[in-house]
């Protein structure tokens, strides 16, 4: 079973819940975004195992090429442009789509294999779990073929938990395709809120199941507030308390450090694993 945790906006507490549901289930963890991959500071893992990941990008013959220009106007993603007789790419656009090969009339494009970051394993010293994580290179725009390679290391058989990227991009999209269950975490502001309707509206189309957690909440009336008349509740609500967010500082996982986190927890995910 694959467990993805996201949320609409960033500052929610999407990874510090990542990594407690990871802890309360045993699971291997999956940290997925790849622009800022921060979990293993919690979770503290031991790597053995760095992989490059890499993607065909286009080569151009220059002799070949009559500089048509048909391949730059096809690039959807904008990725070619020509000057004159050449055709220059801008590799972090390159989708590696493979349609300017496809569209050439003089077989002037063949690929290159382009860096799009490492995929790094290794075993939380904290939870005993293999941790995966998948480092975007710098300026690179190719987030989301990165988290596929990840995907596919997934293997379903067993319990994983996914650490997704923050908002409703195509990125966050890939973190969630993979997912049996999504637990989307909101922040109970006008902010929050505002950007889980977003990210429910993916789901939705996705035809995912979820659940949501609301986290800082400042009081009961303030999730309230934003959930009255709603059919979709937060299952679990953690307040804001200065506790938990001294912990979160100082990189402690939440669920070992606090048992009411663990119980809510393991109460509202074993009652959906079970199910
Ligand atoms: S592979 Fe696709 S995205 Fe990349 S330059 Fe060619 S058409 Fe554009
Ligand atoms: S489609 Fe082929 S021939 Fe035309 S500009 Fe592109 S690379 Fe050159």
């Amino acid at each position: 079973m694959i467990i993805s945790v996201v949320s609409g906006k960033g500052g929610a507490g999407k990874t510090t819940l990542a990594v407690s549901i990871a802890q309360v289930l045993g699971a291997e963890f999956y940290d997925l975004d790849v622009d800022a991959p921060n979990a293993e500071y919690f979770l503290q893992p031991e790597f053995d195992a760095t992989t490059a990941v890499t993607q065909p990008v286009p080569l151009f013959d220059e002799d070949r090429c009559d500089a048509c220009g048909l391949c730059t106007r096809e690039c959807r993603f904008h990725a070619l442009y020509k000057i004159l007789k050449s055709v220059y790419l801008t590799e972090t656009l390159c989708h590696g789509c493979g349609l300017c090969e496809l569209v050439c009339p003089q077989q002037a494009i063949s690929y290159q294999d382009a860096s799009v970051g490492t995929i790094r394993s290794g075993t939380s010293q904290r939870l005993g779990n293999r941790v995966h994580v998948g480092d975007l290179k710098i300026g690179s725009t190719r987030g989301t073929y990165l988290i596929g390679e990840l995907v596919k290391q997934i293997d379903p058989a067993k319990l994983s938990v996914i650490d997704g990227p923050p908002g409703n991009s195509c990125a966050a999209v890939a973190a969630i395709k993979p997912a049996d269950l999504v637990v989307l975490v909101v922040e109970p502001t006008p902010f929050g809120f505002h950007d889980m309707l977003q990210t429910e509206q993916i789901l939705q189309q996705l035809g995912k199941d979820y659940l949501i957690i609301a986290n800082k909440a400042l009081d009961s009336t303030d999730v309230e507030k934003h959930f009255t008349g709603r059919e979709k509740r937060p299952v679990f609500t953690i307040p804001l308390d200065d506790r938990y967010h001294r912990a979160n500082l100082a990189g402690d996982i939440l669920s070992l450090n606090f048992s009411e986190i663990h119980s809510g927890l393991k109460t509202v995910l074993d009652g959906k694993i079970a199910s």
